[in-house]
């Protein structure tokens, strides 16, 4: 098929600026003006009423789980308004009163709605029916349900099981991703690629290999009653908010923060507790006693020097620093390791990391000093090529000191979407471990596809390559999260159906195969009703706690469907007798769905029982009992050589990121206000030496060129902003500099996209 057939429909957002502002970031974070922003978004979208009435039921027990990040609600004691400014704007667009009607489709064709940016595609509100576009067409029209199974169905059993790709992002919930993983593989295939692949697949490689469980080993407790906390290549105070609440616990319980990121961000600077009188007045908790400005993917010769620090500390006062007696008894591979710090000379690891001997030591005195510590992390470690050498070096440094699993030590991915790590728990994965597949058999009594499904970039070339025929969503917008956008949007199109499962209209549902459909889904806040019976589904945030949640708002349109039965009705129209799953009762009773997954998955006995508990339970975590689910029985030591990214003259290094008005692709506003941008996302932000030398002045247009392997693309029109940033690091929002990002730019073992650290130079506009 031609891209003629759904003309002009630009896979990139608008390219045109508008008028920007700067200013100084501020020295802290939440606030009064977190409070107003949020009430200010409620209002807007939802309205007070129903706006609050969602507000006070988020992560409350027996309520409904935040659709945005995954970070824990407190075991015990609960605020009333257990959630953050970003959750508010997360309710409050799902809670909208706004409606992206039938009638919106007729009035607009692809191109057209393209031509709108991504805010305004999601502030076009909640999806209300299913909608098909026909081959050809340049207008989505309605369909019904059972047509819209139907013709999935036909496509599908058309298909060869191996070209269909069924992608889920991180909002499915448990049952979901339970039921969906079932049909994909009862269908006949593993190619389940998922959020994960571009986002933490680097921690779960990682920490699978060296302690065996690919999750974070500690619980929110533990965080704010240990001595150190190292955030690394995370932006709390934008990407996971209420984490802001903790660290100040950890702090006010003597703990002391270092961040560690290029960029000094405002949200560990300082914390004013919007529940505290104080906090509204200004007053603010300072967190962060230190700042490590290491330079983009200069985090693993930082790590390895903190490593050689502790040696360093052991030989001055020997036994006070390295816990020989943990090493004996539950590790392996320590000598290979010491042998191997001994050759890493700290010139390389001052000229990587960006850093100075002093300022690496500065940070090791912290860690060394504190008898219990915690190593946080998020994207800016996972999306590098090295990504997975750098996290096992920091597993080298929890276990060379013995600080993990015990309790206030150990390691802690935070997770950036709510359910992410509950999908991979419940078999969303292409790579699916035997002993999964062989319950999962024994239990439903047919025989699961064992040949490794394709992850999220092995999906993309297969599209592109014309491998695939089919490309189901559940959830998410596959176009803009993905790296590589036209290249990406060219591979969408390459397929005869795709299918977006939604609850508002994004970028994806714009850049189609040759045919299409949206199937609008329920949110996480509206009721669930089955048969008359409200429904909860469950959730597993990045502690590893498993609990319910369940919406109470009235659903958005009377003609959408849970994300379940969504899933079921598909399963029985494309299987029909060739499936022994009762998927009707399935979905009308969410507890026999709950029966099967105890059966099935591992940590899950009791479930139905466990998870009216409040607050839900945790999964086993052998970590926490130093139990090390490793290929030998103990936790791994390993070795990782340095292997820094070279650049030609000129070249800087690019990392994709939030504003603080967005969640992933979702598009809130155009503000930035943590890094003092208001009213505009094409930006890149430079170090101002960078832009000397370069002869750019500030908010000068300019083009961005990504290279990689002899191949450029190229991202136009961005204002440049002199901002405080290593010399040699730039950065930039995404989705718009996915632009930049190559599909073969790869971490090693992980597959995840390099978003982190793109090798660009820049120009001045000539558009
Ligand atoms: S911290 Fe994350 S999960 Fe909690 S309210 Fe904010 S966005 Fe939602």
């Amino acid at each position: 098929m031609s891209a003629s057939q759904h003309p002009t429909a630009d896979p990139e957002p608008p390219r045109k600026l508008r008028r920007l502002t700067q200013s100084a970031p501020p020295n802290q974070a939440v606030g009064a003006t977190a409070v107003l922003n949020s009430m200010r978004h409620i209002q807007a979208q939802a309205g007070l009423a129903r706006g609050t009435k969602a507000l006070l039921r988020a992560n409350q027990k027996g309520g409904f789980d935040c659709p945005s990040c995954a970070w824990p609600d407190p075991d015990d004691d609960r605020s009333s308004f257990e959630f953050c400014e970003n959750g508010a704007k997360a309710i409050a667009t799902e809670a909208t009163r706004k409606r992206a009607t039938p009638e919106l489709f007729a009035q607009h064709t692809l191109a057209d709605l393209a031509a709108w940016s991504d805010f305004e595609l999601n502030d076009a509100g909640r999806l209300t029916e299913p909608m098909v576009l026909d081959a050809g067409a340049t207008h989505y029209r309605p369909i019904a349900w059972d047509d819209a199974f139907a013709l999935i169905a036909e496509e599908l059993n058309a298909t060869d099981p191996n070209e269909a790709i069924f992608y889920t992002s991180g909002r499915a919930s448990n049952e979901a991703a339970f039921l969906y993983q079932l049909f994909v593989r009862q269908y006949g295939t593993n190619n389940l690629p998922d959020c994960s692949n571009m986002c933490h697949e680097s921690s779960g490689a990682a920490l699978k290999m060296t302690i065996g469980i690919g999750k974070g080993t500690v619980t929110l407790d533990d965080l704010e009653h240990t001595d150190c906390v190292m955030v690394i290549g995370q932006n709390p105070g934008t990407n996971h908010p209420r984490m802001l609440t903790s660290l100040e616990k950890t702090v006010k319980n003597g703990g002391r923060i270092v961040s560690v990121n290029p960029l000094l961000e405002t949200g560990v600077k300082a914390f004013a507790h919007p529940q505290k009188l104080s906090g509204l007045l200004g007053v603010a908790t300072p967190l962060q006693s230190l700042h490590v400005p290491v330079r983009l993917n200069g985090d693993l010769p930082f790590v390895k020097g903190l490593l050689k620090c502790v040696l360093e500390a052991e030989a001055a006062q020997p036994g006070t620093v390295v816990d020989r007696k943990f090493i004996a008894e539950h590790t392996e591979g320590y000598e290979q390791l010491i042998a191997a710090l001994a050759e890493v000379s700290w010139p390389d690891l001052c000229q990587q990391s960006g850093l100075t001997v002093a300022q690496i030591r500065e940070a090791a005195a912290v860690f060394i000093s504190a008898p219990e510590c915690i190593t946080c992390w998020a994207m800016g470690l996972t999306q590098h090529h090295n990504a997975v050498e750098t996290i096992q070096e920091l597993v080298n440094l929890h276990l060379l000191t013995g600080k993990i699993g015990r309790p206030r030590s150990g390691l802690c991915p935070v997770r950036g979407h709510s359910n992410v790590q509950g999908d991979r728990t419940m078999g969303i994965w292409e790579r699916p471990p035997p002993p999964f597949l062989d319950q999962l058999d024994a239990e439903f009594g047919f025989k699961s596809p064992r040949a490794f499904g394709y992850d999220t970039v092995e999906a993309i070339t297969a599209m592109h390559e014309g491998k695939a025929r089919v490309f189901f969503a559940l959830g998410g917008n596959f176009l803009s999260a993905s790296p590589d956008t036209h290249y990406t949007a060219a591979a969408l199109r390459r397929c005869a159906l795709t299918v977006q499962v939604s609850t508002k209209l994004n970028r994806s549902h714009l850049i189609t195969g040759q045919r299409a459909l949206i199937l609008p889904c329920l949110g996480r806040t509206e009721t669930d009703l089955r048969n008359g019976q409200p429904q909860f589904v469950t959730v597993e945030n990045s502690m590893g706690v498993v609990h319910s949640s369940e919406g109470k708002l009235a659903p958005a349109s009377p003609h959408l469907l849970s994300e379940v039965a969504i899933i079921c009705c598909l399963a029985a129209a494309t299987l029909g007798e060739r499936s022994t799953v009762p998927w009707a009762a399935l979905a009308q009773n969410y507890d026999l769905i709950r029966e099967r997954i105890e059966r099935v998955v591992p940590g899950f006995d009791k479930f139905n029982l466990r998870i009216h508990q409040p607050g839900g339970f945790y999964l086993p975590n052998g970590v926490k009992e130093r139990r090390w689910d490793t290929k030998t029985g103990k936790a791994r030591f390993t070795v990782n050589p340095l292997n820094p990214l070279k650049l030609e003259p000129g070249q800087l290094l690019l990392q994709t990121f939030r504003s603080h008005d967005q969640f992933n692709t979702t598009i809130y506003g155009h503000n930035d206000r943590y890094r003092g941008i208001t009213n505009e996302r094409r930006v890149i932000f430079l170090n101002r030496e960078d832009m000397r030398e370069r002869g750019v002045e500030p908010q000068q247009p300019i083009d961005i060129t990504s290279h990689f392997q002899g191949e450029t693309r190229t991202a136009e029109l961005f204002l440049a902003i002199p901002y405080d940033t290593p010399k040699g690091c730039a950065a930039a929002y995404y989705p718009e500099a996915n632009v930049l990002v190559p599909i073969g730019a790869k971490a090693n073992i992980s597959q995840t996209p390099t978003s982190k650290s793109i090798v660009i130079t820049i120009t001045p506009s000539t558009g």
